[in-house]
């Protein structure tokens, strides 16, 4: 850039004199190209009786296309306003009629069939009707037809019908993946409820919420994991004590309830919990009809078939995990469940997926960025999603497969795009919205934002869902009637995303529009954080952000402002944080501050908050065995931290979960 101002525009409205030399005859001539001085100068003259112009611009910066588009765009403003000079700034239209017409028809022109009418479960019976013999789930030496899965979720089923579960009854779901975790999930659906997965990592305060806030009926666990269920009232049913052979009154329940609690597609299928900016997680509420269209859709895009095996490598409670259950098993393929110790990003999960034969992986950037590619001939599809992919992931998994870059929101039925990526030098877009789903960029005004210029992304057509369960305030603020068309009730889901549309009809992603962030895939709001901090009584004012941390990967950081006089630790507000919040959302470094840096207006001014100081142990004991000596070492290495004592927290050093996948294999 050009340091003070990189766009000029001049106006030449000077007197033209003539330049005279005594006898000598002088004549202008065009100097042809020249080196753009700006990134984007025009320039305007009177030519007597008409306004001419030019544009000079900066060619490593802009194509050609994007700028006739630009001058195509001045033009449509300067006819809106020479015809009637009193518009209002916000009521001109930078989009002729056809541009307007490509970019909110055209591009989203994605009406397809899909089994419409049915609930997902439906289509899970009709694949063990055409394939009953097929493996359907594998768990290490373990496997389970379709008949026999068809038959196990029948039988809960039956069982928690005659527990009162009814089409919108919510049961949670507190389970280790296990094909009892599915059958379980498929049980709660077939007896016509919404499942609501709950993390078996969270604290019990927040399983306590999150049981409360969904007014989940029952929790269905398992032995081993019931003790770490918080006692709040709801009952729990622990899978291992419910029979195998239903007694009378469950048998007389299974197979197809009465119609009277059959649900409908437009009932709940799920309520996921993401992060909430004002201090409380929100449950998105998702009816089945949305889900079943996307399942279908991604089956087709990412040729799921009989035979193809999937790997189940989302948490339940994240919705990736959704489009995985069901593109596996809505089309005869295998859906391989393993325990999380042996899906660690890296070594390990490379392992697994040679071991398991696995033809289709969704996973996200940041977990397959510290995979090593490894030659595994028959992966043959990867799908990443979730937050943005870099170009080299692209070149390093892309080749000999094929490898997708999803995007959508858990508000939008999973997903809704589908790119197929195949150029390993440039960050991928995220790509066209699938079968039924539509999507806009619009500007602050709602008006569709041109080629090429970034706006808000709104989601719309069949995958928007009901909205946050039990949060009507919120529900409102976030899904808009959809005001491009006439269909009754159609709405957009306000994602809060920057994107712009390319040339081609593909989405790229730019950024937020608010403080939202991934990290490692989780998607996290550093209000709900700075809530949890503020909960400490000895703090008066928090807050968190994302930065870029040492080890070249994004981390949370937390600045604190305790009272005058209180005494406050990082490590102890850290344990403050532990008892709320799930791992992933605990800052790995927390700063304590006098003050907050402002801006001149008086906000929080983020770009000033300092660089945390790099970690070190507090209390250092020096390794004291050749054992202790390796593992500090390889610590320090993958920490990128100067010494590592015995009793050191890998957390409160800045570890997270995909670093520890490094120590593993390094300490292998
Ligand atoms: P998902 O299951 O798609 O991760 P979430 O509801 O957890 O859904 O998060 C949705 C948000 O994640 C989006 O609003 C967007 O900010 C981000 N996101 C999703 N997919 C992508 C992608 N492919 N590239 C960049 N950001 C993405």
């Amino acid at each position: 850039h050009t340091p003070l101002f990189q766009v000029m525009f001049i106006l030449q409205n000077n007197e033209q004199g003539e330049l005279r030399l005594g006898g000598a005859g002088v004549e202008a001539l065009g100097t042809g190209g020249s080196a753009a001085k700006f990134d984007l100068t025009l320039s305007v003259w009177d030519a007597g009786g008409e306004i001419r112009g030019g544009l000079e611009y900066r060619a490593a910066l802009w194509d050609h296309a994007t700028m006739e588009r630009m001058l195509d765009h001045f033009g449509t403003l300067l006819e809106q306003v020479a015809a009637d000079p009193g518009r209002r700034c916000p009521e001109i239209r930078l989009l002729r009629t056809a541009e307007r017409e490509r970019v909110l028809w055209e591009w989203n022109t994605t009406d397809a069939p899909f089994s419409d009418g049915a609930c997902l479960h439906e289509l899970v019976e009709a694949q063990a009707r055409r394939t009953p013999a097929a493996p359907a789930l594998r768990h290490g030496p373990r496997t389970l037809a379709y008949a026999e899965m068809d038959r196990a979720a029948d039988r809960l089923a039956g069982h928690l019908r005659t527990r009162g579960v009814v089409p919108e009854t919510r049961v949670a779901l507190f389970l280790e993946p296990s094909p009892e975790m599915v059958v379980a999930l498929l049980a709660v659906l077939k007896a016509g409820g919404a499942y609501v997965p709950l993390d078996t990592g969270s604290p019990p305060e927040r399983l306590a919420f999150l049981l409360e806030d969904a007014g989940a009926r029952m929790v269905l666990t398992q032995a081993a994991l019931a003790d770490r269920l918080p006692r709040c009232g709801v009952e729990a049913l622990v899978l291992d004590d419910v029979p195998a052979d239903p007694g009378e009154d469950a048998l007389s329940h299974t197979g197809s309830p009465a119609p009277a609690h059959a649900p409908s597609p437009e009932n709940l299928a799920y309520v996921i919990y993401t992060s909430g900016s004002t201090g409380r997680p929100k449950g998105v509420a998702v009816p089945h009809r949305g889900v079943c269209n996307s399942t279908e859709a991604y089956i087709r895009a990412y040729g799921i078939r009989p035979g193809s095996r999937v790997l189940l490598f989302a948490p339940l409670h994240f919705d990736a995990s959704v489009l995985d259950v069901f593109t596996a098993l809505c089309s005869g393929a295998t859906l391989v469940v393993a325990p999380r110790e042996e899906m660690m990003p890296g070594d390990g999960l490379v392992g697994l997926l040679r071991h398991e034969r696995i033809t289709h992986l969704k996973i996200t950037p940041s977990a397959l960025a510290v995979t090593p590619p490894a030659a595994l001939p028959e992966l043959e599809a990867v799908m990443v999603g979730g937050e943005t992919c870099s170009a080299e992931l692209v070149a390093s998994w892309g080749p000999g497969r094929r490898f997708f870059n999803g995007y959508g929101a858990t508000e939008h039925s999973v997903r809704c795009t589908a790119m197929l990526c195949t150029d390993g030098t440039q960050p991928p877009p995220v790509g066209r919205p699938i079968a039924n789903a539509r999507l806009y960029v619009l500007d602050p005004h709602f008006e569709p934002a041109p080629v090429g210029v970034p706006g808000e992304v709104f989601m719309a057509g069949l995958p928007v869902t009901r909205g946050y369960l039990g949060r009507p305030g919120l529900t409102a603020e976030r899904f808009l009637p959809d005001p491009f068309r006439d269909e009754p009730g159609a709405r957009m889901y306000r994602s809060g995303d920057r994107g712009r549309w390319r040339a081609d009809g593909t989405l790229e992603f730019v950024g937020r529009t608010d403080f939202q962030v991934k990290v490692r895939g989780f998607r996290i709001e550093p209000g709900e954080i700075e809530a949890a901090l503020l909960e400490h009584p000895a703090l008066v004012d928090a807050v968190v952000v994302a930065r870029e941390g040492g080890a070249g990967e994004r981390r949370l950081v937390g600045y604190v402002v305790p009272e005058a006089a209180a005494e406050v630790t990082a490590a102890a507000l850290r344990a403050h944080l532990k008892e709320r919040l799930p791992e992933y959302m605990v800052p790995s470094a927390v700063v304590v501050l006098e003050r907050l840096p402002l801006t001149a207006n008086g906000k929080v001014d983020r770009r000033a908050l300092p660089e945390p100081e790099p970690a070190t142990g507090e209390g250092y004991v020096a390794p004291r065995t050749p054992a202790e000596e390796l593992v500090a070492g390889i610590w320090a290495e993958v920490l990128k931290v100067e010494r590592v004592g015995a009793t050191d927290d890998f957390f409160a050093l800045g570890g997270h979960s995909l670093l520890a996948t490094r120590v593993v294999s390094r300490l292998r």
